[in-house]
């Protein structure tokens, strides 16, 4: 069977790791931080950094494919591999979803939905968007921000300041504050061939910038969840992708907006481990493989919830539940704000 070389070693690399053994396939983890959870399941190579020349050439030469878990891989990493395995997602689909800007640029040109946007990289700038923008609104670092980290709400034109300083210098955006009644997210997936499958959206709700729990199935009408599904499909024809993505939107009575795209499978995507025959993992997995897609089909109603920091302590309590899957990661150390499992509920009615 082939090997599959995946770049970062977190939980979703190893339920990435986890999936492909399932299918008979092997998995090889890049990652300079030893010690992650994805290691544990696979192979790990000791590198220095994620731009260590020696140690990708060498990972190159290991394994068939190279896909990623995470979106901020350096692009000197990206042409070093690229030169000896195909990646993927697609390189495109990384260089638009690490930035804000290009991001939220590209979904525009789609003819999609968006948040008003405006680079912000100074005061002035900051009051010319503002100005245009208008307030509510929130200022976010262009690159490197999850978990809602990076962030900084502007109630009233008052608190520009203190938000611009909260970047720490970082290239910034504005967006404008929308008015949604809910989040909801599409995990899609695309073949090799070009053929596309998509995942029941799932609907989201954070605390703190922090996806708490996935809801299948969400408050969508039919025709929302029919338009979910296909602006998933263009983003994913847009970009000539090979593999799981989630897109994240919100529900306003205007209709949907896209919030952010992820080039990888997804927290809000965890339910469909225990509510679909072929999980968003198997699923990205046979996509890079280049093996034909599950369809994607929902066979159970699920709640998925996270365990952060502390609450993983109350695993023996939830492994008693009979509805309830338990997903674990076996990080070491459950600081606060880290995830460190999941929960799948299963209902059935
Ligand atoms: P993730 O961990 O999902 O990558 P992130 O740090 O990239 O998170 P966003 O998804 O941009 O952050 O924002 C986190 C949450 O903040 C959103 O899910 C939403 O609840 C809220 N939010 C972000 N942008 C907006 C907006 N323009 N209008 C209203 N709410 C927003
Ligand atoms: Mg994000
Ligand atoms: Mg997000």
């Amino acid at each position: 069977g082939a090997t599959i070389g995946i770049l970062g070693g977190g939980q979703l690399g190893r339920m990435l790791a986890l999936a492909a053994a399932r299918l008979g396939l092997k998995t090889h983890i890049y990652d300079p931080a030893p010690g992650g959870p994805a290691e544990q399941v696979a192979d790990r190579t000791t590198v220095a950094a994620y731009d260590d020349a020696a140690a990708l050439d060498a990972f190159a030469a290991s394994v068939d494919v190279v896909t990623y878990e995470f979106e901020n891989i350096p692009t000197s990493a990206l042409d070093l591999l690229e030169a000896h395995r195909p990646i993927r997602p697609t390189r495109k689909a990384l260089a638009v979803s690490q930035d804000r800007m290009t991001e939220k640029t590209f979904l525009q040109d789609l003819g999609l939905t968006v948040a008003p946007f405006a680079a912000v990289d100074s005061a002035a700038d900051l009051e010319a968007a503002l100005g245009t923008i208008g307030a509510p609104s929130i200022l976010k670092t262009r690159r490197f921000g999850y978990d809602g980290k990076g962030q900084a709400r502007i109630m009233e034109a008052g608190e520009a300041a203190a938000a611009l300083d909260a970047m720490a210098g970082a290239p910034a955006i504005l967006e404008g504050f929308v008015d949604f009644t809910h989040e909801v997210s599409v995990i899609g997936a695309r073949a090799l061939d070009g053929a596309v499958a998509c995942f029941d959206p799932g609907e989201n709700l954070h605390e703190g910038g922090i996806l708490r729990t996935t809801t299948v199935p969400a408050r969508l009408s039919t025709a929302q969840r029919t338009d979910a599904v296909l602006l998933a499909g263009r983003i994913l024809n847009a970009l000539d992708y090979v593999g799981v993505m989630g897109v994240e939107l919100f529900v306003t009575p205007g209709g949907l907006v896209v919030n952010e795209i992820a080039p990888r499978v997804h927290n809000s995507g965890h339910w469909t481990q225990n509510g679909c025959v072929v999980d968003q993992f198997e699923q990205h997995i046979r996509a890079v493989a280049g093996w034909p897609l599950g369809d994607g089909s929902r066979h159970s109603d699920v709640v998925m919830e996270n365990l952060i920091g502390a609450e993983a302590d109350r695993w023996p309590e939830i492994a008693t539940d009979p509805t309830a899957a338990l997903h674990l990661y076996g990080k070491a150390e459950a600081r606060p704000g880290r995830k460190m499992g999941h929960v799948n509920r299963v209902v059935t009615g």
